[in-house]
């Protein structure tokens, strides 16, 4: 017997490949790596980063998935990435290292394993003082507090964020530039079906938007950091602050026709709003409320969510949620300094009322368990980073039945 100091095992060493050298990446090897590895999110940077408008998007059902519009090489290349353009490569957030190559650009430093919802300075629960905001967001209504403010204060002159489609029946959502308090109140509240808001970039720059916010899931708000990391010109340039939104999922449009209106009855042009606590929250316009067990939504998960190891909205200067005990309150990962000035600002001037997120541990118990859920999501089979994580917590033994329950022997 050979005896070794190494311990011996078939588990292959983990993929923690950092990227070095010239970047040559073009869209072919996002094609082949991403788009159809299942690991397209549908986010839409690389859409909007092409400088020769040669990447086609689709908002709609079955859609949310780039592809290439010229037929010369066919759908797997490019002749202009042939020829050196590498945007789309640069914009992607899931290409290559992009975790820790975002982590660096915001942080300065790669995210720790024990860190499972991300690097962050400060989680806060908070709520927007003004009544008005408060009561149109979905949770305190941080997320258009924080805008309003960031205008007020010349921070933005804009924000892409998700309006409605035509008068907002539908519950379609579309991706708009906003640029005065009445849109950003007009747009509050959450959809769960997808809206990729980095599609509205063109609508900003038309309206000569210049200094903008970013609101969007984990899969969009990463985008930003790695366009700046991966140096990609003058595409990323205009967002100044981005605002995350947790996310486990979104779901498929087609939810509504064949899930909540074939078996509960619900029009889609019959609901108010909606949330996720637990179950599937559904408020219609004529005053009644009825719950949809989450079980019976997942077979409608959009396809681009199944592999999504971000739950957090890891790389936004602020992350909001709706997780935890206070109803109406908006969970807050402050996680850089841009995001720590920006509330301290806010809180100073009175703008949004606060309480430590220690009055509810559960909470950020859960956005870490959550975490971990969609960590696990990453194939084994792409690059290691994302799915880095301390091992579980060992499960709770069952406890012992007491002695008197126990059957009796004859
Ligand atoms: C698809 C989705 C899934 C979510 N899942 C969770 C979850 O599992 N757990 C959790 O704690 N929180 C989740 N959230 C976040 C939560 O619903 C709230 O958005 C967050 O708490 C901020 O609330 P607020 O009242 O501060 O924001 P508000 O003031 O209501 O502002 C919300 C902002 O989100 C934008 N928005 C709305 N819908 C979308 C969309 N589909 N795509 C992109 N932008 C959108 C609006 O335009 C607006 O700017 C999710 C949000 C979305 C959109
Ligand atoms: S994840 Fe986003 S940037 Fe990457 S290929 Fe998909 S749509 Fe494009
Ligand atoms: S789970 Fe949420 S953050 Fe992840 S890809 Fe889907 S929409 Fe984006």
């Amino acid at each position: 017997m050979t005896v070794t100091d190494e311990p011996i095992t078939d588990a292959p060493e983990p993929d923690l490949r950092r990227e070095t050298g010239r970047w040559t990446h073009q869209w072919a090897e996002l094609y082949t790596e991403v788009i159809t590895s299942g690991l397209c999110t549908g986010c839409s940077a690389c859409v909007i980063s092409c400088p020769h408008d040669v990447i086609g998007y689709e908002h709609a059902e079955g859609g949310y998935k780039p592809f290439h519009l010229e037929d010369e090489l066919g759908p797997a290349d490019c002749t202009h990435g042939q020829k050196g353009c590498t945007s789309c490569t640069r914009a992607c957030p899931r290409f290559r290292d992009w975790e820790p190559a975002a982590d660096e650009h915001l942080f300065g430093r790669a995210r720790e394993i024990e860190e499972l919802h991300g690097i962050s300075e400060q989680v806060l629960l908070v709520r927007a003082a003004d009544d008005t905001v408060h009561d149109g967001g979905q949770d305190g209504g941080l997320v258009s507090a924080l805008l309003l403010w960031l205008m007020e204060e010349g921070y933005i002159d804009g924000a892409l964020v998700s309006g409605l489609e035509g008068d907002g029946s539908t519950l379609r959502p579309k991706p708009i530039a906003v640029s005065t308090p009445q849109e950003i109140l007009d747009t509050a509240g959450s959809r769960y079906t997808y809206s990729a808001n980095w599609l509205a970039y063109d609508d900003a720059k038309e309206k000569g938007l210049e200094k903008l916010a970013l609101v969007g899931m984990g899969c969009q708000t990463s985008a930003a950091p790695v366009m700046w990391h991966r140096k990609i010109g003058k595409v990323g340039k205009p967002v100044q602050i981005t605002i995350g939104l947790l996310c486990s999922k979104t779901f498929d449009d087609r939810i509504f026709e064949e899930l909540f209106e074939a078996k509960y009855g619900i029009a889609r042009t019959s609901i108010k709003k909606t949330n996720i606590k637990g179950v599937f929250q559904i408020w219609t316009h004529d005053g009644e409320y009825h719950e949809v067990p989450l079980k019976e939504c997942h077979a409608w998960t959009r396809e681009g969510c199944n592999h999504c190891p971000d739950f957090a909205a890891e790389h936004a200067d602020i992350s909001t949620g709706g997780i935890g005990k206070f109803n109406d309150w908006t969970l807050t990962v402050v996680r850089t300094p841009l995001g720590q000035a920006v509330m301290e600002r806010m809180i100073g001037q009175g703008r949004v009322l606060v309480k430590p997120a220690e009055e509810d541990p559960a909470a950020v118990a859960l956005m870490d368990r959550l975490s971990r859920v969609s960590r696990n999501r990453w194939p084994e089979e792409a690059i290691a980073f994302p799915k880095r994580m301390p091992p579980p917590p060992p499960k709770k033994k069952k406890a012992a039945p007491a002695a008197e329950a126990a059957p009796k022997a004859d």
